[in-house]
């Protein structure tokens, strides 16, 4: 083993990774031959520590949230391959009006972990009586979908990325960059169901 690897493997414990496990298992399209090392991250810290440091090593590695956007050779890939599973969702603020009959919440502000999946963004939208409908049937995560998808970047009000320079920073949906950008999570502005 590469002694660049020994470094992250031993930092956050062998039983994290796995070795020559096969892609075609995390990809919607069922293709992709073995990754030289998987991890997955669990908590942004995670993220942000083993990105950080691929980088810092000058190691190769990739980012996926679901897969079900991307295709990866049947030779695999000789690097780190990380999933991200980062998914924590709450609700930060509401803005309501109050009337003779209570207090009416009119929109929500919601932060979202990038690796949460749309399917249950929906369904925690749902479960607070916040509009959903025009996210449904989006396939993948929050994180895959935040650079294709219209509807979810219209709703962002910031997004917190790790830039290249591996620091976090907030940006606003139009400044995102696939090349220099790694979602972390983003706050979104929410209207009350009607
Ligand atoms: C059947 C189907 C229907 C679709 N319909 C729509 C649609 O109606 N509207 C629409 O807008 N899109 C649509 N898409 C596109 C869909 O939004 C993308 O497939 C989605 O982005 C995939 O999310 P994922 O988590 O599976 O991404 P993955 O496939 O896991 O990754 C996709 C790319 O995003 C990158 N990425 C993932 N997470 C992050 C992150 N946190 N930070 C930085 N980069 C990241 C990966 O590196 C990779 O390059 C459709 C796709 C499919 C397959």
């Amino acid at each position: 083993m590469d002694s660049k690897y020994k470094l992250i493997i031993d930092s956050f414990g062998k039983d994290r990774f796995k070795f020559n496990e096969p892609l075609k298992n995390h990809t919607t399209s069922g293709f992709g031959g073995p990754a030289r090392i998987f991890f997955i991250a669990f908590s942004a810290k995670e993220l942000i520590k083993i990105i950080s440091m691929c980088r810092q090593l000058g190691l190769p590695y990739f980012l996926f949230g679901s897969g079900s956007k991307i295709m990866i050779s049947d030779l695999g890939f000789d690097g780190l391959i990380i999933k991200n599973r980062i998914k924590d969702i709450q609700t930060i603020s509401v803005k309501g009006k109050v009337t003779k009959y209570g207090i009416g919440v009119q929109e929500a502000a919601i932060e979202a972990e990038s690796g949460l999946s749309i399917k249950k963004w929906v369904e925690y939208l749902n479960a607070q009586n916040l509009e959903a409908l025009e996210f449904m049937n989006l396939p993948g995560t929050i994180g895959g979908n935040l650079f294709l998808s219209k509807s979810l970047q219209n709703h962002a009000k910031s997004i917190k990325v790790l830039d290249l320079r591996s620091e976090i920073i907030e940006i606003a949906a139009e400044n995102l960059n696939p090349r220099k950008h790694i979602i972390i999570s983003a706050v979104f502005r929410i209207k009350a169901k009607k």
